[in-house]
């Protein structure tokens, strides 16, 4: 297959599939034994995977919008190594103690996040880095004299984790059925219009109805994902700013997805040159090639942090593990030496182009949503034209063509969040089998 050979496996093929079935929770999934079984990957490189039996699969969502390099970097799983043979493990619990790669990437990364974050504090994925943030902003008014000072502002449609704490925060029914009480103090507000002025003043009436004196922070994704990849309008998060400085409220920037370069800009929020109070960073960071996640607050949050004498009693034992530093320091110097960034606004106009073409000779798809905020693409389905049925028929057909890609707003937004490095050859690929799927659906359908 040409991508190297899985190490470490001794199953042949189809004892591997076998043991998936036998003895592997898939999340996010029903866990029916008899549905029908995905891809069991082996290896990849670029954009392209390939799995157990040899298939070769075209990969437009980089794994989970993580894999922000591409797969088979052979320079990040080096340094990996390296470091693991120097340091297998270090700490940051109790002050005293900490390891030199988590050093080095907290000076990076004061350098690139946005102005006045330069504390960072160290998890492995974006659900304990919204936790932290959560408990950030909580605890900094409970030892401040302000107990009451603890409900957090989110938006529907909005994903931030799975923890109780990321759950509650995040905007979707599903998330909060079946587990029992979620967290109390936590509501959230509509996502803004498409090309709507004033949509922040949402904000500015929640925080009204709950009292300024009991809210402690609003977090969001700068562009959200689950509610269609749009970006918001110009005026919405300054105003956002503004607002959270008059109510004396933390602004959260969840940067998990959008950070590190996927909207053409380091972060997101950068784009309408709004600083955060917290800012929360996990996935690309370091290209996927292992779990980090980082928290970054502002001098004056951390300052709050320790103002009452109380220690700060969080953090996970593998946060900011030495190989994980590493791999994110490699990660930005491969960024900068190759443009990244840059790479990423060109190929997005260049793939939301080819949707468009697309839509030409696919009249499901609406021409007029073929959009791209740097490698954050996507275009919508005309379901309420041809059925909910065709978004799901259509989402099967992507499976069976072996091209993975993203479903929004129940199937009426395809979603591509490839690697930042994609070249145009593989955007047309990708193109080329989601143009199949349709006519193969259409087909089936008969529209
Ligand atoms: N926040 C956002 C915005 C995310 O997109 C995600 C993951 N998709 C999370 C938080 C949770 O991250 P993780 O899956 O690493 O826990």
């Amino acid at each position: 297959n040409g991508v190297g050979a899985a190490t470490g496996i001794t199953a042949a093929p189809t004892q591997l599939i076998g043991y998936d079935r036998q003895h592997v929770m898939h999340g996010f999934t029903n866990l029916d034994r008899d549905l029908a079984p995905g891809p069991i990957f082996q290896s990849g490189k670029g954009i392209r995977l390939v799995d157990v039996e040899g298939n070769e699969w075209l990969d437009g969502c980089a794994g989970q919008a993580n894999v922000s390099l591409g797969y088979g970097r052979d320079e990040l799983a080096d340094v990996a190594a390296s470091t693991l043979k120097s340091l297998a493990f270090g700490t940051h619990f109790y002050h005293n103690r900490s390891h030199v790669w988590a050093s080095q990437l907290a000076d990076r990364l004061a350098d690139i996040t946005p102005s006045g974050i330069d504390q960072f504090f160290y998890g492995v994925g974006g659900s304990d880095a919204v936790e932290t943030a959560i408990k950030i902003a909580r605890f900094a008014n409970i030892t401040n004299g302000r107990p009451d000072k603890i409900h957090i502002i989110g938006r529907m449609n909005s994903y931030h984790g799975v923890s109780y704490g990321g759950a509650s925060m995040t905007g979707d029914h599903a998330m909060w059925a079946n587990i029992g009480p979620l967290l109390s103090g936590f509501s959230h507000i509509s996502q803004p219009e498409i090309g709507s002025v004033g949509a922040a003043s949402a904000l500015e009436e929640e925080i009204l109805r709950v009292g300024p004196e009991n809210v402690a922070a609003f977090l969001a994704e700068p562009i959200s994902t689950p509610n269609g990849l749009y970006c918001p309008p110009d005026d919405y998060w300054p105003q956002i700013r503004e607002i959270c400085d008059r109510y004396d409220i933390l602004l959260i920037a969840d940067e998990v997805l959008c950070g590190i370069g996927r909207t053409g800009k380091m972060f997101a929020i950068d784009r309408w040159n709004v600083s955060p109070d917290i800012l929360t960073i996990s996935k690309a960071i370091t290209a996927g090639y292992f779990p980090l996640s980082v928290v970054g607050v502002t001098e004056r949050v951390r300052a709050a942090l320790s103002a009452s004498g109380e220690k700060f009693v969080h953090g996970v034992t593998n946060g900011g593990h030495p190989a994980a530093c590493a791999v994110a320091l490699a990660t930005f110097d491969i960024m900068e030496r190759e443009d990244v960034v840059g790479q990423a606004v060109r190929g997005g106009n260049y793939f939301a182009q080819q949707l468009g073409k697309l839509a030409d000779s696919q009249p499901i798809l609406d021409k007029s949503t073929a959009r791209s905020t740097g490698m954050m693409v996507a275009i919508n389905l005309k379901l309420d034209e041809y059925g909910d049925e065709f978004g799901v028929r259509v989402h099967e057909e992507f499976v069976r063509r072996r091209v993975l890609v993203r479903s929004y707003r129940n199937n009426r937004t395809i979603g591509f969040l490839p690697a930042l490095t994609i070249v145009n050859q593989d955007i047309d690929a990708i193109v080329d089998r989601v143009a199949e799927s349709i006519d193969a659906t259409r087909a089936l359908l008969g529209v």
